[in-house]
Protein backbone atom coordinates (compact mmCIF):
# COMPACT_ATOMS: atom_id res chain seq x y z
CA UNK A 1 0.00 0.00 0.00
CA UNK A 2 1.22 3.15 -1.01
CA UNK A 3 2.85 5.52 2.32
CA UNK A 4 1.19 8.71 0.95
CA UNK A 5 -1.97 9.83 -0.15
CA UNK A 6 -3.18 10.60 -3.38
CA UNK A 7 -4.06 13.82 -4.35
CA UNK A 8 -6.52 14.91 -7.40
CA UNK A 9 -6.10 17.21 -9.69
CA UNK A 10 -8.02 20.11 -7.06
CA UNK A 11 -6.44 23.15 -7.00
CA UNK A 12 -5.01 24.16 -3.23
CA UNK A 13 -7.05 27.10 -3.73
CA UNK A 14 -9.66 24.47 -3.41
CA UNK A 15 -8.83 22.13 -1.21
CA UNK A 16 -9.83 22.03 2.89
CA UNK A 17 -6.13 20.20 3.88
CA UNK A 18 -4.15 23.33 4.40
CA UNK A 19 -2.43 22.13 7.51
CA UNK A 20 -1.27 18.70 6.32
CA UNK A 21 2.12 18.66 5.78
CA UNK A 22 2.78 16.61 3.17
CA UNK A 23 5.13 13.28 4.15
CA UNK A 24 8.85 14.58 3.41
CA UNK A 25 11.47 12.10 2.27
CA UNK A 26 14.93 12.55 2.26
CA UNK A 27 16.19 12.31 -1.58
CA UNK A 28 13.71 12.08 -4.51
CA UNK A 29 15.69 8.82 -5.10
CA UNK A 30 14.72 7.34 -1.90
CA UNK A 31 11.24 8.07 -2.63
CA UNK A 32 11.43 6.23 -5.86
CA UNK A 33 13.45 3.39 -4.87
CA UNK A 34 10.11 2.99 -1.66
CA UNK A 35 7.25 4.06 -3.78
CA UNK A 36 7.85 3.20 -6.86
CA UNK A 37 5.30 5.78 -7.54
CA UNK A 38 3.09 4.62 -10.78
CA UNK A 39 1.48 8.34 -10.68
CA UNK A 40 3.11 11.58 -11.61
CA UNK A 41 5.13 12.59 -8.04
CA UNK A 42 5.19 16.68 -7.57
CA UNK A 43 8.88 16.52 -5.05
CA UNK A 44 8.71 20.26 -3.28
CA UNK A 45 11.98 21.28 -1.68
CA UNK A 46 10.70 24.04 0.85
CA UNK A 47 14.60 24.68 2.14
CA UNK A 48 15.44 25.68 -1.89
CA UNK A 49 12.42 28.21 -1.82
CA UNK A 50 13.30 29.56 1.47
CA UNK A 51 16.40 29.98 0.44
CA UNK A 52 15.35 31.76 -2.75
CA UNK A 53 13.34 34.17 -1.20
CA UNK A 54 15.63 35.03 1.38
CA UNK A 55 18.03 35.45 -1.19
CA UNK A 56 15.90 37.94 -3.41
CA UNK A 57 14.44 39.91 0.20
CA UNK A 58 17.87 40.86 0.95
CA UNK A 59 19.40 41.57 -2.43
CA UNK A 60 15.85 43.82 -3.65
CA UNK A 61 16.24 47.65 -2.83
CA UNK A 62 12.90 47.36 -1.92
CA UNK A 63 9.89 45.29 -0.92
CA UNK A 64 9.15 41.44 -2.55
CA UNK A 65 5.60 40.78 -2.96
CA UNK A 66 5.11 36.91 -3.79
CA UNK A 67 3.24 36.41 -7.18
CA UNK A 68 0.67 33.78 -5.57
CA UNK A 69 -0.39 32.25 -9.01
CA UNK A 70 2.73 30.94 -9.82
CA UNK A 71 2.67 28.36 -7.27
CA UNK A 72 -0.01 28.25 -4.62
CA UNK A 73 0.70 25.25 -2.79
CA UNK A 74 0.43 25.80 1.43
CA UNK A 75 4.27 24.43 1.32
CA UNK A 76 5.87 26.72 -0.82
CA UNK A 77 4.02 29.98 0.77
CA UNK A 78 4.92 28.46 4.19
CA UNK A 79 8.42 28.48 2.87
CA UNK A 80 8.32 31.68 1.59
CA UNK A 81 7.07 33.23 4.63
CA UNK A 82 9.96 31.21 6.59
CA UNK A 83 12.23 33.06 3.63
CA UNK A 84 10.72 36.60 5.07
CA UNK A 85 8.64 37.13 2.23
CA UNK A 86 5.64 39.05 3.93
CA UNK A 87 3.51 40.29 1.44
CA UNK A 88 1.58 38.68 -1.67
CA UNK A 89 0.47 39.86 -5.07
CA UNK A 90 -3.07 37.88 -5.59
CA UNK A 91 -5.30 37.88 -8.20
CA UNK A 92 -8.30 36.58 -7.48
CA UNK A 93 -10.61 36.25 -4.35
CA UNK A 94 -9.85 32.37 -3.94
CA UNK A 95 -5.72 33.80 -3.25
CA UNK A 96 -6.57 36.26 -1.27
CA UNK A 97 -8.66 33.64 0.95
CA UNK A 98 -5.52 31.55 1.20
CA UNK A 99 -3.09 33.71 1.80
CA UNK A 100 -5.08 35.31 4.67
CA UNK A 101 -6.27 31.71 6.24
CA UNK A 102 -2.58 30.47 6.31
CA UNK A 103 -0.64 34.30 7.63
CA UNK A 104 -2.97 36.87 9.24
CA UNK A 105 -0.14 39.41 9.47
CA UNK A 106 0.44 39.28 5.75
CA UNK A 107 -0.22 42.19 3.34
CA UNK A 108 -2.20 41.16 0.76
CA UNK A 109 -2.03 43.16 -2.01
CA UNK A 110 -5.10 42.71 -5.19
CA UNK A 111 -2.97 43.34 -8.47
CA UNK A 112 -5.17 42.15 -10.98
CA UNK A 113 -6.06 45.33 -13.18
CA UNK A 114 -9.86 43.82 -13.96
CA UNK A 115 -11.71 42.02 -11.06
CA UNK A 116 -15.01 40.72 -10.31
CA UNK A 117 -17.01 43.38 -8.20
CA UNK A 118 -17.36 40.56 -5.62
CA UNK A 119 -13.79 39.59 -5.45
CA UNK A 120 -13.10 43.21 -4.04
CA UNK A 121 -15.99 43.27 -1.80
CA UNK A 122 -14.99 40.06 -0.35
CA UNK A 123 -10.99 41.02 -0.15
CA UNK A 124 -11.91 44.19 1.82
CA UNK A 125 -14.75 42.59 3.91
CA UNK A 126 -13.31 39.61 5.04
CA UNK A 127 -9.69 39.69 4.25
CA UNK A 128 -8.48 43.44 5.08
CA UNK A 129 -7.22 43.94 1.76
CA UNK A 130 -6.66 47.71 0.87
CA UNK A 131 -4.57 47.73 -1.96
CA UNK A 132 -5.74 47.47 -5.35
CA UNK A 133 -4.77 47.98 -9.12
CA UNK A 134 -6.56 49.19 -12.03
CA UNK A 135 -5.64 50.01 -15.39
CA UNK A 136 -9.02 51.73 -16.57
CA UNK A 137 -10.98 54.48 -15.17
CA UNK A 138 -13.60 52.14 -15.57
CA UNK A 139 -11.72 49.71 -12.75
CA UNK A 140 -11.13 53.02 -11.06
CA UNK A 141 -15.09 53.43 -10.41
CA UNK A 142 -15.55 50.00 -9.71
CA UNK A 143 -13.38 49.58 -6.82
CA UNK A 144 -14.52 52.93 -5.58
CA UNK A 145 -18.16 51.31 -5.60
CA UNK A 146 -17.67 48.19 -4.11
CA UNK A 147 -15.33 49.52 -1.36
CA UNK A 148 -17.19 52.37 -0.71
CA UNK A 149 -13.34 53.57 0.59
CA UNK A 150 -11.04 56.38 -0.63
CA UNK A 151 -8.01 57.98 0.65
CA UNK A 152 -9.42 58.69 4.22
CA UNK A 153 -10.43 54.91 4.45
CA UNK A 154 -6.62 54.09 3.57
CA UNK A 155 -6.98 52.94 0.23
CA UNK A 156 -4.07 51.86 -1.78
CA UNK A 157 -4.53 52.26 -5.69
CA UNK A 158 -1.75 51.32 -7.65
CA UNK A 159 -2.15 52.53 -11.72
CA UNK A 160 -0.67 49.54 -14.25
CA UNK A 161 1.11 50.79 -17.40
CA UNK A 162 1.32 48.89 -20.18
CA UNK A 163 4.89 48.52 -21.65
CA UNK A 164 5.85 48.28 -25.29
CA UNK A 165 6.68 44.05 -26.47
CA UNK A 166 9.87 43.43 -25.10
CA UNK A 167 12.19 40.44 -24.57
CA UNK A 168 10.74 38.11 -22.19
CA UNK A 169 9.59 34.91 -23.52
CA UNK A 170 6.24 35.39 -21.87
CA UNK A 171 5.11 38.96 -23.31
CA UNK A 172 2.39 40.57 -21.34
CA UNK A 173 2.20 43.53 -22.92
CA UNK A 174 -0.74 42.84 -25.23
CA UNK A 175 -3.79 42.27 -22.12
CA UNK A 176 -2.98 44.86 -19.14
CA UNK A 177 -2.12 48.43 -18.62
CA UNK A 178 -2.64 51.74 -19.53
CA UNK A 179 -0.89 53.63 -22.17
CA UNK A 180 1.35 55.80 -21.07
CA UNK A 181 -0.81 59.30 -21.80
CA UNK A 182 -3.82 57.62 -20.43
CA UNK A 183 -1.57 55.98 -17.34
CA UNK A 184 -0.71 59.91 -17.27
CA UNK A 185 -4.66 61.04 -16.92
CA UNK A 186 -5.35 57.78 -15.01
CA UNK A 187 -3.37 58.64 -11.96
CA UNK A 188 -4.63 62.58 -11.33
CA UNK A 189 -7.92 60.88 -11.67
CA UNK A 190 -6.77 58.02 -9.28
CA UNK A 191 -4.93 60.87 -6.74
CA UNK A 192 -8.14 62.11 -4.97
CA UNK A 193 -9.05 58.59 -3.76
CA UNK A 194 -5.78 56.85 -2.60
CA UNK A 195 -4.15 57.35 0.87
CA UNK A 196 -1.18 55.80 -1.22
CA UNK A 197 -0.77 55.73 -5.34
CA UNK A 198 1.62 53.47 -7.04
CA UNK A 199 2.71 52.92 -10.22
CA UNK A 200 3.42 49.25 -11.80
CA UNK A 201 4.26 47.34 -14.80
CA UNK A 202 5.11 44.10 -15.46
CA UNK A 203 8.27 43.22 -18.60
CA UNK A 204 7.08 40.01 -19.31
CA UNK A 205 7.93 36.50 -17.71
CA UNK A 206 11.23 34.80 -17.86
CA UNK A 207 12.88 38.24 -19.13
CA UNK A 208 16.45 37.56 -19.46
CA UNK A 209 16.96 41.48 -19.73
CA UNK A 210 18.26 43.78 -17.26
CA UNK A 211 17.92 46.62 -19.18
CA UNK A 212 14.53 46.47 -19.64
CA UNK A 213 13.66 47.59 -16.21
CA UNK A 214 15.62 50.05 -16.64
CA UNK A 215 14.03 51.42 -19.77
CA UNK A 216 10.55 50.67 -18.32
CA UNK A 217 11.51 52.57 -15.26
CA UNK A 218 12.16 55.54 -17.47
CA UNK A 219 8.77 55.61 -19.35
CA UNK A 220 7.49 55.67 -15.35
CA UNK A 221 9.38 58.50 -14.61
CA UNK A 222 7.70 59.98 -17.79
CA UNK A 223 4.27 59.33 -16.99
CA UNK A 224 4.51 60.59 -13.56
CA UNK A 225 6.13 63.80 -14.72
CA UNK A 226 3.74 63.92 -17.17
CA UNK A 227 0.51 63.35 -14.32
CA UNK A 228 2.30 65.72 -12.41
CA UNK A 229 0.77 64.01 -8.89
CA UNK A 230 3.23 62.16 -6.36
CA UNK A 231 3.37 59.08 -6.44
CA UNK A 232 3.90 56.95 -3.10
CA UNK A 233 5.07 53.48 -4.71
CA UNK A 234 6.65 52.37 -7.88
CA UNK A 235 6.03 48.89 -8.34
CA UNK A 236 8.50 46.70 -11.13
CA UNK A 237 6.38 43.76 -11.16
CA UNK A 238 7.71 40.24 -12.22
CA UNK A 239 9.34 38.38 -14.90
CA UNK A 240 12.97 37.79 -13.04
CA UNK A 241 14.08 34.76 -14.78
CA UNK A 242 15.71 31.39 -13.90
CA UNK A 243 17.80 28.85 -15.46
CA UNK A 244 16.85 26.17 -17.71
CA UNK A 245 18.96 23.86 -19.82
CA UNK A 246 20.55 25.79 -22.63
CA UNK A 247 19.36 29.33 -20.82
CA UNK A 248 22.14 30.80 -18.23
CA UNK A 249 20.22 34.39 -17.41
CA UNK A 250 22.55 37.00 -15.70
CA UNK A 251 22.63 36.86 -11.91
CA UNK A 252 19.49 38.38 -10.29
CA UNK A 253 22.16 41.05 -8.81
CA UNK A 254 22.27 42.19 -12.13
CA UNK A 255 18.58 43.14 -12.64
CA UNK A 256 18.68 44.50 -8.69
CA UNK A 257 21.47 47.07 -10.21
CA UNK A 258 19.51 48.15 -12.73
CA UNK A 259 16.18 48.72 -11.07
CA UNK A 260 18.05 50.19 -7.99
CA UNK A 261 19.80 52.90 -10.83
CA UNK A 262 16.78 53.74 -12.82
CA UNK A 263 14.50 53.76 -9.62
CA UNK A 264 16.86 56.27 -8.27
CA UNK A 265 17.48 58.03 -11.37
CA UNK A 266 13.51 58.97 -11.36
CA UNK A 267 14.66 61.27 -8.05
CA UNK A 268 11.28 61.04 -6.17
CA UNK A 269 10.81 61.96 -2.85
CA UNK A 270 12.74 60.31 0.18
CA UNK A 271 10.19 57.51 1.05
CA UNK A 272 8.79 56.36 -1.68
CA UNK A 273 8.26 52.90 -1.97
CA UNK A 274 9.83 50.39 -4.33
CA UNK A 275 8.31 46.65 -4.80
CA UNK A 276 8.81 43.88 -6.87
CA UNK A 277 6.34 40.62 -7.65
CA UNK A 278 8.57 37.76 -8.32
CA UNK A 279 7.07 34.48 -9.15
CA UNK A 280 9.59 32.11 -11.13
CA UNK A 281 12.42 33.43 -9.51
CA UNK A 282 11.46 32.05 -6.25
CA UNK A 283 10.11 28.93 -6.28
CA UNK A 284 11.02 26.87 -9.63
CA UNK A 285 14.01 25.84 -8.23
CA UNK A 286 12.42 24.15 -5.77
CA UNK A 287 9.72 22.31 -7.50
CA UNK A 288 10.39 18.59 -9.80
CA UNK A 289 7.69 16.21 -10.96
CA UNK A 290 8.93 12.45 -11.20
CA UNK A 291 6.94 10.93 -14.12
CA UNK A 292 6.83 6.95 -14.97
CA UNK A 293 7.90 5.62 -18.55
CA UNK A 294 5.17 3.86 -19.50
CA UNK A 295 6.58 2.97 -23.39
CA UNK A 296 9.04 4.18 -25.44
CA UNK A 297 8.81 4.23 -29.85
CA UNK A 298 12.31 4.89 -30.98
CA UNK A 299 13.18 8.23 -29.71
CA UNK A 300 10.13 9.21 -27.94
CA UNK A 301 8.66 8.23 -24.38
CA UNK A 302 5.54 7.86 -23.39
CA UNK A 303 5.23 9.26 -19.72
CA UNK A 304 2.38 9.69 -17.22
CA UNK A 305 2.29 13.72 -16.72
CA UNK A 306 2.27 16.17 -19.85
CA UNK A 307 0.99 19.45 -21.16
CA UNK A 308 -2.42 19.17 -19.00
CA UNK A 309 -0.53 18.73 -15.95
CA UNK A 310 2.32 19.49 -14.75
CA UNK A 311 4.42 19.82 -18.24
CA UNK A 312 2.36 22.51 -19.74
CA UNK A 313 5.33 24.73 -20.36
CA UNK A 314 7.13 22.01 -22.58
CA UNK A 315 4.47 21.29 -24.58
CA UNK A 316 3.38 24.49 -26.85
CA UNK A 317 6.07 26.88 -24.93
CA UNK A 318 8.44 24.63 -25.84
CA UNK A 319 10.48 25.27 -22.54
CA UNK A 320 13.44 22.60 -22.15
CA UNK A 321 13.51 21.34 -18.10
CA UNK A 322 15.90 19.82 -17.07
CA UNK A 323 15.68 15.99 -16.55
CA UNK A 324 17.82 12.48 -15.03
CA UNK A 325 16.62 9.23 -14.99
CA UNK A 326 16.09 7.41 -11.93
CA UNK A 327 16.09 3.19 -11.95
CA UNK A 328 16.57 2.18 -8.37
CA UNK A 329 17.66 -1.78 -9.67
CA UNK A 330 17.84 -3.47 -12.85
CA UNK A 331 21.40 -2.94 -14.95
CA UNK A 332 22.97 0.62 -14.65
CA UNK A 333 21.85 2.83 -16.62
CA UNK A 334 24.14 3.08 -20.05
CA UNK A 335 26.32 6.34 -19.72
CA UNK A 336 25.46 7.80 -23.89
CA UNK A 337 23.03 9.94 -23.67
CA UNK A 338 20.36 10.63 -26.70
CA UNK A 339 18.04 12.72 -26.94
CA UNK A 340 14.02 12.23 -26.37
CA UNK A 341 11.08 13.66 -27.35
CA UNK A 342 8.06 13.04 -24.50
CA UNK A 343 4.41 12.23 -24.87
CA UNK A 344 1.95 12.72 -22.19
CA UNK A 345 -0.91 10.44 -21.29
CA UNK A 346 -3.85 11.82 -22.47
CA UNK A 347 -5.29 10.89 -26.06
CA UNK A 348 -4.76 14.32 -27.44
CA UNK A 349 -1.75 14.64 -30.17
CA UNK A 350 -1.14 18.29 -28.79
CA UNK A 351 0.17 16.34 -25.42
CA UNK A 352 3.49 16.45 -26.61
CA UNK A 353 6.96 17.89 -25.51
CA UNK A 354 9.66 17.87 -28.23
CA UNK A 355 12.40 18.91 -25.52
CA UNK A 356 14.79 17.44 -26.59
CA UNK A 357 15.45 15.69 -22.98
CA UNK A 358 18.49 14.02 -23.01
CA UNK A 359 18.54 10.95 -21.27
CA UNK A 360 20.52 7.65 -21.07
CA UNK A 361 19.58 5.78 -24.77
CA UNK A 362 18.80 2.56 -23.41
CA UNK A 363 15.95 4.18 -21.21
CA UNK A 364 12.85 1.52 -21.19
CA UNK A 365 9.26 1.43 -19.46
CA UNK A 366 9.39 1.42 -15.94
CA UNK A 367 12.46 3.79 -15.48
CA UNK A 368 11.34 7.13 -13.91
CA UNK A 369 12.16 10.91 -14.50
CA UNK A 370 12.79 13.84 -12.50
CA UNK A 371 12.34 16.51 -14.27
CA UNK A 372 13.55 19.74 -12.68
CA UNK A 373 12.54 23.45 -12.46
CA UNK A 374 9.12 23.14 -12.48
CA UNK A 375 8.52 24.66 -8.98
CA UNK A 376 7.05 27.82 -10.80
CA UNK A 377 3.84 27.53 -13.10
CA UNK A 378 3.67 23.41 -12.71
CA UNK A 379 1.80 21.62 -11.01
CA UNK A 380 -0.75 24.38 -10.45
CA UNK A 381 -1.55 24.56 -14.18
CA UNK A 382 -2.77 20.76 -14.12
CA UNK A 383 -6.01 19.48 -15.04
CA UNK A 384 -8.20 16.23 -14.51
CA UNK A 385 -8.09 15.75 -18.36
CA UNK A 386 -8.96 12.18 -19.59
CA UNK A 387 -8.94 11.00 -16.18
CA UNK A 388 -5.54 12.15 -15.19
CA UNK A 389 -5.48 13.44 -12.64
CA UNK A 390 -4.01 11.71 -9.84
CA UNK A 391 -0.78 13.52 -8.65
CA UNK A 392 1.07 13.48 -5.34
CA UNK A 393 2.61 16.01 -3.69
CA UNK A 394 6.23 15.05 -1.21
CA UNK A 395 8.98 16.92 0.15
CA UNK A 396 12.02 15.97 -0.15
CA UNK A 397 15.30 17.16 1.37
CA UNK A 398 18.08 16.83 -1.23
CA UNK A 399 19.10 19.71 -3.53
CA UNK A 400 17.26 21.06 -6.72
CA UNK A 401 18.38 19.69 -10.00
CA UNK A 402 19.57 23.33 -10.64
CA UNK A 403 20.88 24.71 -7.59
CA UNK A 404 20.56 28.59 -6.87
CA UNK A 405 21.38 27.63 -3.61
CA UNK A 406 24.98 28.07 -4.57
CA UNK A 407 26.32 31.66 -3.93
CA UNK A 408 28.00 31.67 -6.75
CA UNK A 409 25.48 31.21 -9.14
CA UNK A 410 23.55 34.04 -7.30
CA UNK A 411 26.17 36.76 -7.03
CA UNK A 412 25.97 39.69 -8.79
C1 LIG B 1 2.37 36.54 -13.17
C2 LIG B 1 2.61 37.85 -12.54
C3 LIG B 1 3.77 38.06 -11.77
C4 LIG B 1 4.86 37.04 -11.61
O1 LIG B 1 5.56 36.90 -12.78
P1 LIG B 1 6.92 36.00 -12.85
O2 LIG B 1 7.30 36.09 -14.27
O3 LIG B 1 6.56 34.64 -12.42
O4 LIG B 1 7.90 36.64 -11.93
C5 LIG B 1 3.91 39.28 -11.15
N1 LIG B 1 2.97 40.25 -11.28
C6 LIG B 1 1.86 40.08 -12.02
C7 LIG B 1 0.87 41.19 -12.12
C8 LIG B 1 1.65 38.88 -12.68
O5 LIG B 1 0.54 38.71 -13.43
Amino acid sequence: MSLLRSRTAVSPLRRRDLGDAARVMPTVDALVAVERPEEPMHCLRPAAIAAAARFFVSGFPGETLYAVKCNPEPAVLRALWEGGVRRFDCASAAEVSLVRSMFPEAGIHFMHPVKARSAIREALALHGVKDFVLDSAEELAKILAETGAGAAEGLGLVVRLALPKGEAVYDLSGKFGAQPAEAAALLRATRPHAARLGVSFHVGSQCLEPLAWRRALALVGEVVREAGVPVDIVDVGGGFPVAYPGVEPPALGAFFAEIEAGFEALGLPEGTALWAEPGRALVAAGGSVVVQVQGRRDGALYVNDGVYGALSDAGLPGFVFPVRLIRPDGPAPSPVLREFALFGPTCDSADRMRGPFPLPEDVREGDWIEIGQLGAYGACLRTGFNGFDRARIVEVRDRPMIDTEDPAALAA
